[in-house]
């Protein structure tokens, strides 16, 4: 059949379904009328609807086999070719029908005269609710067109069922998990745990309410208008790199742009709303075209591409459908595995914290603030997890262990019952280092140890008494401006600065200056002009914005000031690259203070103020600012990434760089000793302190302060109390000095054989 007949074939049949929909006629009246429908339309012997009834597929309708197998014929998911279609949720197209290995006869239906068989899923929200089939006397294979009007009517046909109710669309649900069996997903554990819970895509797939076409132009319209609309997003996000956290997003971008622009695509939408389906159908149906072309080509470059298709398709609807919200705007009603492509922390944090048990992203890396925020949050995160889209549906239910770097997607029986041991084991563990809150951190040799933790939201507060911190070594002001839909006002600043004060009584916080930019964007604040930065984790950021942006930096002072009248204030400043930048920063915070002892204010009753150490270059003048400094927190997330030029949030690095290098080793002993008689505290503030071999190499080489994840407070309390100081500082000695081949093996070695569980 040409294309333009097919187009018109798919027409004519649509025009005289909506006339059956529209029909006062049952359901069951209304099916039989179909399958004439479309086999007079497809010049097909027979046309069949099998709908899924008590977990089987079920006869309903027939147009050329014998009538008495109506209800009578049934099909297990997975038996026979219907089976199989609705399984697999896949096309079949056979001239011999009898040749296909699933092939499976049954003497009621007299369907021995006919050789050609193809059939299509009628899918209602990701899972298949029926099959409709056509078969032909001639052993020929069906025309591609004739597929697609198969597919077209496929669609239709779900809506007529879900309007007649003719499927119970719970049941269909629940059949989810067996239409495909178990797969385990491997990835990158971004941020250790264990969770389970549903599947929930950050970005949701819209569900098709209306499938056929009362007015062609208008939709013809709506599709015109979203494509500009797309290609205008598409256009913006190469021009800013607000994409994603940063990441592979130049190639994906490219990807994106050449499939926003390609002709073909938009050409083959128009055609299917030509044949009479509404413009989310049409867009839709050419994705399941795709969808479906893609099987056949087992190649898993073309697949990443096939997602980037199935992104952008998927934008396209949301345009076109007006349904813009993530799944954080529309609510989470269960507990949830959220699944993305990558997240902004921003993104994260509009999550419900009590529902959102899980993250599982395509890309993520160690260091990336969605995952620090997620660690913050205490969600586990599994990174890194290739074709992930692919395999996961919204809804499967999901085990997540992070622990082990991997997940199960529609776990069996076995399965669960062996993760739910591993989670009550781990609840036990957690519960053991739970029983160190109140001990305190002394090493074997008598040396008190400093365990602070790191924050950002006022809620992370009441870890500080769970978790038995000494206090917080970090707490990240920006997460405040990140989670506002407007630049926080001083008031607001101040009102969350005091609380966090009040709930962390005496023991003292660390308030960070805002650190924004790089991967923390602030829709409400133009970052650089607006103009595009190529490296902006090396660009306008952290202090950099604070000091040019003075009147940010400014309310905040007053803010932070304010909050700590009559306590100490503990404030430092972010990404200090060279002492006058460090100077200029306290100027602000002094010309502050002067206004208000001028008001007659109460002030705090002590300012300290500290620099983070995070760009390499401010360890060579650290005896120029150390007499200045009350303390230095070394930030080792930026400080790496810095040292071996290598981007935090690029995926494909998060694997390349050790912490436990001799390079940042070195390196870090270096700044310990170049402060060392200057009176300065001195905290390393980075994910790694929060990870035991890490820290225990970190005890070696003279650190006494860590500033950590909540959750990383009792294992590594659990640790310190295991070491001796002097065995390990002459250990990291002997290896800084002359390398073994693997500084995290050596250490591993020798943790194991002191009995000390530091991986
Ligand atoms: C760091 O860079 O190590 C740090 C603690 O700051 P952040 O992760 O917020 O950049
Ligand atoms: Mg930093």
């Amino acid at each position: 059949m040409p294309v333009t007949s097919a187009v018109s074939a798919a027409r004519t049949i649509l025009t005289r379904l909506h006339d059956v929909m529209a029909s006062r006629s049952h359901a069951q009246a209304k099916l039989n009328t179909v399958v004439e429908v479309i086999g007079e339309g497809l010049d097909s012997e027979v046309c069949s609807i099998y709908l899924l009834r008590e977990g089987m597929l079920e006869l309903f309708a027939t147009k050329g086999l014998a009538q008495e197998a109506v209800h009578v014929t049934r099909m297990a998911i997975g038996e026979g070719l219907v089976g199989t279609i609705a399984g697999n949720i896949e096309t079949l197209n056979l001239a011999e029908a009898t040749a296909h290995p699933d092939f499976s006869y049954r003497p009621e239906t007299g369907e021995e005269k006919f050789h050609s068989f193809a059939g299509v899923p009628i899918v209602r929200r990701e899972r298949a609710v029926g099959v409709l089939c056509v078969q032909h006397a001639d052993p020929r294979r069906y025309e591609e067109v004739e597929i697609e009007a198969l597919q077209t009517v496929a669609m239709v046909l779900s809506e007529l069922i879900s309007n007649a109710e003719l499927v119970d669309e719970e049941e269909a649900a629940l059949l989810g998990p067996q239409q495909t069996g178990p797969v385990r997903m491997a990835g990158l554990a971004l941020v250790k745990g264990l969770a389970a819970g549903n599947a929930v895509y950050h970005q949701p797939r819209i569900t098709i309410e209306h499938v056929m076409a009362e007015d062609r132009d208008a939709e013809l319209q709506r599709v015109y208008l979203a494509f500009d609309k797309m290609r205008e997003q598409i256009d913006r996000m190469a021009s800013q790199a607000e994409f994603g956290v940063g990441g592979e997003h130049e190639e994906v971008l490219e990807t994106y742009k050449m499939f926003a622009y390609d002709e073909g695509w938009s050409r083959r939408i128009i055609e299917a709303i030509d044949s009479g389906l509404t413009a989310e159908a049409a867009i839709e149906r050419v994705q399941q075209r795709t969808r479906m072309r893609m099987r056949q080509i087992d190649d898993p470059l073309l697949a990443d591409r096939m997602h980037d298709l199935e992104d952008l398709s998927n934008r396209l609807l949301r345009i076109v459908s007006g349904q813009m919200g993530t799944a954080a705007t529309m609510g989470l009603k269960q507990d949830t595995i959220l699944i993305a492509r990558n997240l902004g922390p921003a993104e994260l944090l509009e999550y419900d914290k009590r529902r959102l048990k899980g993250v599982i992203l395509e890309e993520g890396s160690l260091t990336a603030h969605v995952v620090i925020v997620a660690r913050a949050m205490g969600i586990p995160v599994l990174g890194r997890v290739r074709g992930l889209r692919g395999m996961v549906r919204d809804g499967d239910p999901l085990l997540l262990d992070a622990d082990q770097g991997h997940a199960v997607v529609r776990p069996n029986p076995p399965m669960i019952e062996a993760f739910d041991a591993r989670f009550a084991k781990s609840k036990e563990r957690a519960a053991a280092y739970a029983a160190l809150r109140d001990v305190e951190p002394f090493t074997r040799d008598g040396t008190r140890i400093t365990v602070l933790m790191n924050a950002g939201l006022r809620d992370d507060m009441p870890n500080l008494a769970l978790a038995g911190a000494d206090g917080v070594g970090l707490f990240r002001t920006e997460f405040q401006f990140l989670v506002s839909a407007t630049l926080p006002a001083r008031e607001r600043q101040t009102r969350l600065y005091r609380d966090v004060l009040d709930a962390a009584g005496d023991k003292p916080v660390v308030f960070r200056t805002v650190d924004i930019g790089g991967d923390k964007v602030l829709p409400y604040l133009r970052h650089n002009n607006g103009e595009h930065e190529e490296n902006p984790a090396m660009g306008w950021r952290a202090l950099r914005v604070a000091l040019e942006r003075e009147g940010l930096l400014k309310v905040q002072a007053r803010s932070l000031l304010e909050a700590a009248a009559g306590r100490t204030l503990n404030v430092m400043f972010p990404m200090v690259s060279e002492p006058w930048e460090f100077d200029a920063a306290r100027e602000v915070f002094e010309s502050q203070r002067r206004y208000l002892k001028g008001q007659k204010k109460l002030l705090p009753e002590q300012v300290r103020y500290g620099a983070m150490l995070e760009v390499p270059a401010l360890a060579e003048t650290l005896d120029i600012l150390a007499p200045r400094l009350s303390f230095l927190s070394i930030g080792t997330n930026d400080l790496t990434q810095f040292l071996f030029a290598a981007d935090r949030s690029n995926p494909k690095l998060a694997e390349r760089y050790d912490w436990l290098s001799v390079s940042i080793m070195r390196f870090l002993k270096r700044v310990q000793q170049a402060v060392v008689g200057h009176n300065v505290d001195v905290t390393v503030c980075g994910e790694m302190g929060g990870r035991r071999l890490e820290a225990l190499a970190l005890l070696g080489i003279g650190i006494r302060r860590l500033s950590i994840t909540p959750a990383g407070v009792g294992p590594i309390k659990e640790l310190v109390r295991k070491v001796d100081l002097d065995e390990i500082t002459a250990a990291m000695n002997q290896w800084l000095a002359s390398p073994p081949p693997s500084l995290r093996e050596a250490l591993i070695q020798w943790a194991v054989e002191r009995g000390i569980e530091a991986d």
